[in-house]
């Protein structure tokens, strides 16, 4: 039987986000995915928000996607927002689509030496003390010490585990297709009162990429052409001679969540753990943003750094994130219909969202700019991801992020050079004194304190921020209690 420390059941992002983030830390993982290759059929992703954004910069590939997309200074979520003036170095939206953003990541995920077992899906698992055997439908079977579902929606693992999946059912169902059509279709999106209707041309120039509702009656199984026709006559009067489709799918409003997000030694990650309407552009950053909060625990777990209990903080954390914004999708699934009384509270939202402070406190909510985990009183910073700042250092100007390349935890000491001692964890902390002469902005807060010190977490998250040390109080007061809780006990202990 091979053996792997982690193995991931699924390779569409979040699957890709985690190996990479494990790959980083030494650990020997493998993903075991159902397509017998990267490619994508059909369109889902149309691009990436901004803190999906900078957690690719913290990994120094934003650069890779950004060369590939289309930068836009606004956000859209039904309204469209302007976000030019937002304190990030990427205050955009990208628009890639998700077959691209996939190409890329599986790229990084190659780079760092992932095995991808592909054209084979994970059939059954079963978990004991000491860890999970994994079947996969070719009849080999894989030990790992871990196994995380990023196998989508449906997830298998998620089955399997016995993890509820409670939440609401579908209310609205659309059908999204590649066709040609002998006639020309409007384009562009229009709202009416079946939900949204859209069409607009491929890359290619001449087939149609669509999206069209449907009455939700239980539809379940795999859309016809017969069915896209009937949905086109019933939301255009015509079906605009459709005709060659290469892709048929259907998506509808079913709004889920798992009740737990680790059962012993099975995880769940994006669309495995959380379903919803993909207005507003939600599932695959959070499913990337899972990914990076869990990777880092999982590779400290398997290495023996920490106790098995920091997993159960990948829930605490991600939970809550995820529960957000699928309170947030539901509300604008609302929106996404046309009649008067939606259009005037659509029109209501928008004299709303066009004051600055509401602006800035949504926008920030959904391009995931404001996610604050709670990590106790303290600092404004406490819990929040750190800022990208232009840092000096001995080895001349260097951006936080670049810090944070590698994956591993960082204490940045503003204060007087050397004025920070953590020899115990030396081995798993980088320690670097910088200065830095600017403001300390974040979103939606504004301008905060300076701290004297930070620590930060390798997904980029501010494990404890202290004040100036002084003469009678040299240690940081609680910088050792957080250095023990997320980095494990000092050395020697
Ligand atoms: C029409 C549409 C539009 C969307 N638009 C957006 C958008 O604009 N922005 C956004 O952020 N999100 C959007 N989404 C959502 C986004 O596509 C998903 O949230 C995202 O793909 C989730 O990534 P994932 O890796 O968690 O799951 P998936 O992408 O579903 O990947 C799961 C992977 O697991 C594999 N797999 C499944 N079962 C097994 C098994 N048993 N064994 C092995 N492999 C298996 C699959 O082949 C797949 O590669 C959209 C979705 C749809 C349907």
């Amino acid at each position: 039987m091979t053996r792997h420390a982690v193995v991931i059941a699924g390779g569409g992002p979040t699957g890709l986000m985690l190996a990479g983030e494990l790959a980083l830390a030494g650990v020997d993982v493998a993903i075991a995915e159902r397509r017998a290759s990267q490619d994508l059929a059909g369109s889902r992703a149309r691009g990436l928000h901004s803190r999906t954004i900078e957690v690719l910069d913290q990994r120094g590939i934003a650069g890779r996607f950004v060369a590939e997309g289309q930068v836009y200074p606004r956000a859209s979520f039904v309204i469209p927002l302007d976000i030019s003036d937002f304190p990030s170095r990427h205050p955009y939206t990208l628009g890639l689509s998700q077959a691209h953003f996939e190409r890329i990541l599986a790229g990084w995920a190659g780079e760092l030496g992932v095995p991808v077992y592909r054209g084979r899906e994970l059939t059954g698992f079963a978990q004991d003390e000491a860890g999970v055997d994994v079947e996969l439908s070719d009849g080999q079977c894989l030990r790992a010490d871990y196994l995380v579902g990023c196998d989508g929606g449906r997830s298998l693992v998620r089955k399997a585990a016995g993890i509820e999946f409670p939440g609401w059912d579908p209310s609205v169902s659309s059908l999204i297709a590649e066709v040609e059509m002998s006639e020309e279709p409007p384009w562009g999106i229009r709202y009416d009162d079946k939900g949204t209707q859209a069409m607009g041309r491929l890359e290619d120039g001449t087939r149609v990429g669509l999206v069209v509702s449907e009455r939700y009656a239980g539809q379940a199984g795999e859309p016809t052409l017969g069915d896209l026709r009937k949905a086109l006559i019933a939301a255009w009067g015509t079906d605009y001679g459709v005709h060659s489709p290469t892709w048929i799918s259907r998506f509808t409003d079913m709004t889920r969540q798992a009740a737990s997000y680790r059962k012993g030694r099975v995880l769940l990650a994006g669309d495995a753990a959380h379903v919803h309407y993909p207005v507003g552009g939600q599932g695959l950053q959070i499913g990337v943003q899972d990914a990076v909060n869990l990777g880092w625990k999982l590779a400290q777990v398997v290495n023996g750094t920490s106790p098995e209990s920091l997993l159960d903080t990948y829930h605490a954390e991600q939970h809550p994130v995820a529960a957000r914004m699928l309170r947030a999708t539901m509300a604008l699934t609302a929106l996404t219909r046309s009649d008067a009384r939606i259009d005037a509270l659509r029109d209501t939202m928008s004299d709303l969202l066009g004051m600055d402070g509401p602006r800035k406190r949504y926008a920030a909510m959904m391009t995931g700019l404001d996610i604050h985990y709670d990590l106790g009183e303290g600092h404004p910073l406490l819990g929040r991801r750190m800022p990208d700042l232009d840092l000096v250092t001995a080895s001349g100007p260097l951006r936080v992020y670049t810090l944070l390349h590698d994956a591993r935890p960082l204490l940045l000491n503003l204060g007087a050079p050397g004025g920070v001692d953590i020899t115990p964890w030396a081995d798993r902390v980088r320690l670097v004194d910088a200065d830095y002469a600017g403001s300390w902005e974040l979103p939606v807060l504004g301008v905060v304190t300076a701290p004297a010190a930070v620590l930060i977490r390798p997904d980029g998250h501010v494990a404890w921020a202290g004040g100036p040390a002084g003469p009678a109080d040299p240690a940081h007061p609680g910088l050792p209690d957080a250095l023990a809780t997320w980095f494990g006990p000092p050395a020697g202990a």
